[in-house]
């Protein structure tokens, strides 16, 4: 499906990043992994991909990331806007570098490495872009507020982005996980005072009453990023087991 393709995946060291990077390498596309860790040299090398050892939050590694694409494979058909951070605490006290830091990486970024790759794909007939959003993009969650503002703003910028590119051929579209079994993740519930219960309040979250595997929201980004979805854009997929399907809270039936 992604023969000869050339795909950018952010954040990809680990967790959905990795399964993302992983899903298209599988489909034979030559991708270009990019991370803050240095052990994504490690995973780039175990599925024959391209690692750029680049900070996101950085306009000038932005722009050496796609030039390292370009050096080494001579295009950007997809792009795929997965790495985030966060900085959870009451509004109320959060510091305005930390915020500005959620937000240069998760929702500046995003669109900076969208227009430098558009750019690209504007060259090969066009491309596709797919943003990894959040069910908190959807609606907030308390003493998140950064995270929840800079997905909320990546999922309006998915829409103005297939708005913007649309002429030149570039559909942009975004997933929105809900709780995924990611390291991240599993160490935060490990971490917790009861982590069998800590386990059940998340996965009671959706309908399904589980975590989603980094594995499922990767076959969402591929079906987005592929011809499949060919006249599909400025959509948002949540991929979260039902979670939005419902108003109501953890732990009541669904
Ligand atoms: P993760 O923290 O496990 O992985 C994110 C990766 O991005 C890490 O390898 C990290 O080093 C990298 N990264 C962070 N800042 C970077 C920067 N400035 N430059 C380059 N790389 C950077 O996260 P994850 O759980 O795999 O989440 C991946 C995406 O999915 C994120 O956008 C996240 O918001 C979203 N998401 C995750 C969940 C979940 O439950 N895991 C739920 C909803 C949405």
């Amino acid at each position: 499906m992604f023969q000869g393709k050339v795909v950018l995946v952010t954040g990809a060291a680990r967790g959905i990043g990795r399964a993302i990077a992983a899903a298209f390498a599988a489909q034979e596309a030559m991708v270009v992994l990019c991370d803050v860790r240095p052990e994504g040299a490690e995973v780039a090398r175990g599925m024959g991909a391209l690692f750029v050892h680049a900070d996101i939050a950085r306009s000038h590694d932005r722009e050496r990331l796609v030039h390292e694409a370009l050096r080494q494979w001579g295009a950007v058909n997809v792009l795929v806007n997965n790495a985030a951070i966060s900085a959870p605490g009451s509004a109320l006290r959060v510091a305005l570098e930390d915020w500005q830091k959620v937000l240069d990486v998760n929702l500046t970024a995003p669109m900076h490495l969208s227009a430098l790759a558009a750019r690209e794909m504007s060259k090969n007939a066009g491309g596709a872009i797919v943003n990894v959003a959040s069910v908190q993009g959807l609606f907030a969650e308390q003493n998140n507020a950064a995270y929840n503002a800079s997905k909320g703003g990546l999922v309006n910028l998915t829409r103005s982005l297939a708005l913007d590119l649309a002429p030149l051929g570039i559909r942009v579209n975004a997933v929105a996980p809900g709780a995924i079994a990611t390291e991240g993740v599993l160490e935060a519930i490990d971490l917790s005072e009861n982590p069998e219960q800590t386990r059940r309040d998340w996965e009671d979250l959706h309908a399904l009453r589980r975590l989603g595997k980094p594995e499922e929201v990767a076959q969402a980004v591929l079906f987005l990023a592929s011809e499949a979805a060919s006249f599909i854009t400025g959509a948002v997929l949540p991929v979260d087991g039902g979670m939005t399907a419902s108003f109501m809270m953890a732990g009541r039936p669904v």
